[in-house]
């Protein structure tokens, strides 16, 4: 973000931001200077109304700011370079910040008699100003984009295009069109088969023996690759698996609509049974409405039982066909290899049962897995081919980025010519880097690609301009819950496994005429980013009862609109369900997270008693705000900073990437490791 822009937002003149930011000790020069995000949430902060910090109390930043009387040095080099006879006085540019700034609107790529207009100044100065600068363009040519910033600021003015650097961000779900292909057209394909289970459950494993013992033979016998999805041979069947273990591959495709997981593994170590993620995983997956084997896995361990396994899945109401039910369960051993092979047929077998087709005539189309910028060679990424065939030579566009094939290469680096359904292949000749997730598809032509990219890119900004917050999300969903019959969905996060049972119990007790609340998930721990993007594909509200969002899982929340409330007290807690329910909400207080400190250290100290040595992960630390100390995302204490020092001094705040020390009000049992939230909590007019 920009300083101006920030001005904007804070509806401020572009100097007062650059005078804040001065005494805040963030370094920028003018009002079009970019800004980091903790900057920006530092001076947002300064600027809040409740509190301006003063500027005495600010801790001395570790860089000194520029010293008033340096001299402007675009200006010393126009000054140097200038063409024309009378020579800039050497004191005549006055600081910039001092200039209250006029903010115009420029398409991109506008010509320099445009720009002239749009500032409100004669052709022919602009041209000059270009001159100046070893920029010659005439009035019809495109404003070069160089000096343009400089330009405007010297003439007073902010100039605004849009960014053509960076891809904006694609729409929040890839569109994904819905054929209806001839059915003569269409012939069986792979699964796409993804891994998922709690941590150190052997996913990695499992997907390393798999790969390692099955491989496809290729052309060339080349050497494995990861471009994210391999496959493997079974019985003559190909099966196809997403090689990133673990949930956010499968969530993060998801949440942006694209479903290419057919069947789900869902790993569970024989010898832990049923963990937080076991849960989550089998969250995901029924949200998904896929197929699921379960695999018990480290049967080779003494304490292995699979009994337990199977029956503390019934819990998650998952029952497999040993007890009754109908999802597949191998025991295996991912470090021996014993079960894999069984695990591979059934795989086979439950693929061949869904009857798994898709059109290998139609023009490609299917999504991006996994994208990078590789040095030397530019913009790679591998996509899972859903419809048609991939061939080089294909022009295509994924969400806002077009290309076209130069080269496909086959999981283990060969280079192929084409690739059909469910097949994984990695494309060169991106145009720029795409994301996981997006839609990929392939165009008439380079041309037709082009020009929707832009329109895309265009709609996408326009989207995100208009990005709902989580308060608006909330009241729509309020407001179909008004209407007639509707359901509340949320996840339940808590701190033990008694309250949430409580809170479990208690929930289930809510309900009114037509309406009621379904838990899609309920587990002990601190909110992550894996309960917020559960949230975002089942229209949850994430709720916690004594626990916390993690930093990360709190920004996706505020990006994806997902609404995170939080409780100490259960009956509050289904209090607020139970007025949900009914469609209202109306908070009197809000609060704002100030900053995050983490504990690196702690210390007894005369008076204070312990103090806790931290260094700021982001935001700020100030004194008096209030703070929850958080040990692995459950909250241990929640009070009032008492102290806050800099090497000796006390100082009343303390910025992101700084260490200081912190006492609390009446509380010693700090322990390293811990993270410290800090908050205040301001009154939220009803709407
Ligand atoms: P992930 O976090 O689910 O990907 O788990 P990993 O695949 O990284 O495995 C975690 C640990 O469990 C590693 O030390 C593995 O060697 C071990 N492990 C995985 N599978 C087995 C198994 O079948 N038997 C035994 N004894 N150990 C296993």
């Amino acid at each position: 973000m920009r300083v101006y822009e920030l001005a904007r937002e804070l509806g401020v003149d572009s100097k007062e931001v650059l005078a804040h930011a001065q005494d805040l000790g963030v370094e920028v020069k003018t009002a079009s200077s970019g800004l980091a995000t903790d900057a920006v949430e530092l001076l947002r902060l300064s600027f809040a109304p409740e509190e301006t910090p003063e500027p005495e109390g600010t801790p001395e930043p570790e860089e000194a700011a520029q010293p008033e009387d340096a001299p402007e040095p675009q200006a010393e080099k126009a000054a140097e370079e200038a063409a024309e006879p009378e020579p800039q006085p050497e004191d005549a540019p006055e600081p910039r910040a001092e200039e209250s700034l006029k903010i115009v609107s420029l398409v991109e790529g506008a010509t320099v008699a445009e720009f002239a207009e749009a500032v409100g100044r004669p052709i022919g100065e602009i041209v000059k100003a270009l001159l100046v600068r070893g920029v010659p363009a005439g009035a019809g040519q495109p404003m070069p984009t160089e000096p343009i910033d400089e330009i405007a600021e010297d003439l007073g003015c902010v100039v605004e295009t849009a960014p053509a650097e960076a891809a904006p961000p694609a729409p929040a779900v890839a569109e994904k069109p819905v054929f209806d292909d001839d059915d003569a057209d269409l012939e069986t394909r792979p699964p796409v088969v993804t891994v998922m289970g709690h941590v150190d459950h052997g996913k990695t494993t499992l997907l390393d023996a798999i790969r390692q013992a099955n491989v496809v033979e290729g052309e060339q016998g080349g050497i494995t690759q990861h471009i994210g999805a391999y496959q493997v041979e079974v019985n003559g069947h190909r099966i196809t698996f997403i090689d990133t273990p673990g949930h956010e591959a499968f969530t993060a495709l998801r949440a942006r609509g694209a479903n290419i997981t057919d069947i789900v593994v869902l790993v569970v170590a024989a010898d832990d049974a049923v963990m937080p993620q076991t849960i989550e995983a089998i969250s995901h997956a029924k949200a998904a409405d896929v197929k699921m084997i379960v695999a018990i896995n480290k049967m080779d361990l003494p304490g292995a039982d699979p009994l337990r396994v199977r029956t503390e899945l019934t819990n998650q109401e998952v029952l497999t066909e040993e007890l009754g039910g109908d999802v597949p369960s191998v025991e295996i051993s991912a470090l021996s290899g014993d079960g894999v092979d069984e695990l591979l047929e059934v795989i086979d077998l439950v693929a061949q049962l869904e009857d798994l087709r898709g059109n290998l005539k139609a023009a490609a189309s299917g999504v991006v897995v996994e994208a990078q910028l590789e040095r030397g060679r530019g913009p790679v990424a591998s996509v899972i081919v859903q419809r048609g065939t991939l061939r080089r030579g294909d022009s295509f566009l994924a969400g806002p980025v077009p290309g076209r094939v130069r080269a496909l290469l086959d999981d283990q680096g060969a280079a192929v010519k084409s690739a059909g359904p469910s097949t994984p292949v990695q494309i060169m000749g991106w145009d720029e880097t795409p994301a996981a997730g997006d839609y990929f598809e392939v165009m008439k032509n380079d041309r037709e690609a082009r020009k929707l990219a832009v329109e895309r890119r265009d709609e996408a900004k326009a989207e995100s301009n208009v990005a709902p917050s989580a308060r608006d999300r909330l009241e729509g969903l309020l407001e179909q819950l008004r209407g007639e019959a509707a359901t509340l969905n949320v996840i339940v996060k808590a701190d033990a496994q008694g309250s949430l049972e409580a809170i479990r119990d208690s929930i289930g007790k809510i309900t009114r005429e037509g309406g009621d609340i379904r838990i899609v998930q309920a587990s002990v721990g601190g909110i992550n980013e894996n309960d917020v993007s559960l949230a975002e594909v089942t229209e949850s509200v994430v709720v916690g009862f004594n626990v916390r969002p993690e930093p990360k899982a709190r920004k996706a929340a505020e990006r994806a609109g997902t609404q995170i409330r939080t409780y100490g007290v259960i009956y509050e807690l289904l209090d607020e369900m139970e007025q949900l329910l009914v469609g209202q909400l109306a908070p009197d207080e809000e609060e704002r997270v100030l900053g995050t400190a983490e504990v690196r250290a702690t210390f007894k100290a005369p008076r204070v008693g312990v103090v806790a040595g931290c260094y700021v992960v982001e935001g700020v630390v100030q004194r008096n705000a209030k703070v929850r100390l958080l040990r692995d995302g459950v909250i241990v204490h929640d009070g009032v900073v008492s102290s806050l020092k800099r090497f000796k001094d006390d100082v009343r705040e303390v910025a992101s990437g700084f260490e200081c020390g912190i006492g609390l009000e009446g509380y010693h049992d700090i322990k390293e490791g811990d993270h410290m939230e800090l908050y205040m909590v301001s009154e939220v007019p009803r709407t």
